[in-house]
């Protein structure tokens, strides 16, 4: 069983849900740090030589479509993650749908081949939005990486299942990859991306890694390209929020190093050729 790798492409002012988070009329006057942290990581990607899933922001796209050009010529697949960084839950669901087929487009329409996976800003798959799995096998994706399986603040969804499993739906069905959470006394927890794997101790995360693989789950991690940007500029935002989001910034690159050289990695489009036909129908 192997790691999965994934990159959330967006700026540092894409973070969700606090009265200070830009809305995407401000976005283009901010000044931009993604193509320089996206060229960092995709350096660190190809030093040792692993490739990921790169889940882009359909704006940042457009933005920079060299950064999509480039992760693809580098092997990396693309994938989405809508295209104006909304929370599901606060969309209807016309307007979600047009969001995750127009970030759909726009990377298919530049590196000319399909788009199969989406990820929800925030991981907002919730209660609140029944309809969440039907639009996104309408807009033709084939997979998805959306549902936090424990509590959170934008998200938080339980799971009948934690390991990656068939969704079906009258139009049709897609394999969901849940964030990879184990349980510690009992309860949900995910050392694998984020404020938790920014807090989270080196060999915190490997010992709950090879628990994870030994079950036969694969480990999904997620990373941002802030997050190995250290001196990118801070929004206004309260204690808790400022400790999730900034903590630890300094030694993300140093504990992904890490995990690239002691851990086997691959992209959810790679693992699922490998092992789609294990995942249980439903
Ligand atoms: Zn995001």
């Amino acid at each position: 069983m192997k790691c999965i790798v994934s990159v959330d492409v967006e700026d540092w002012f894409h973070i969700l849900d606090m009265p200070s988070s830009p809305q995407i009329a401000e976005w283009d006057v901010l000044p931009s740090r993604v193509e320089k942290s996206l060229m960092r990581l995709l350096d660190i990607f190809s030093e040792k030589k692993v490739h990921v899933t790169c889940f882009f922001l359909g704006w940042v796209a457009e933005k920079f479509p060299r950064l999509v050009l480039e992760a693809s010529s580098r092997g990396h697949e693309i994938a989405s993650h809508g295209y104006s960084h909304r929370l599901i839950y606060e969309m209807t669901q016309d307007e979600f749908s047009r969001d995750a087929k127009k970030s759909k487009d726009v990377l298919e329409g530049m590196i000319g081949r399909a788009v199969i996976g989406y990820r929800s800003p925030g991981f907002s798959a919730t209660a609140a939005a029944p309809w969440f799995f039907e639009k996104v096998i309408e807009a033709g994706y084939l997979y998805d990486s959306s549902v936090f399986p424990a509590r959170r603040g934008h998200g938080g969804l339980q799971p009948s299942n934690c390991a990656p499993h068939w969704v079906a739906r009258n139009c049709g069905r897609l394999l969901e990859f849940p964030i990879t959470v184990t349980r510690v006394l009992g309860k949900p927890m995910c050392f694998f991306g984020g404020g938790y794997l920014r807090v989270s101790p080196y060999c915190v995360i490997k010992r709950m890694a090879s628990k994870v693989l030994k079950e036969g789950r694969p480990v999904i991690f997620y990373i941002h390209p802030r997050e190995i940007d250290p001196g990118h500029p801070r929004l206004p935002m309260n204690l808790g929020r400022r400790f999730k989001s900034y903590v630890n910034l300094r030694s993300t690159h140093g504990k992904v190093s890490r995990i690239l050289d002691e851990l086997e990695v691959t992209t959810f489009e790679q693992f699922i050729a490998e092992n789609g036909h294990l995942i249980q129908a439903l």
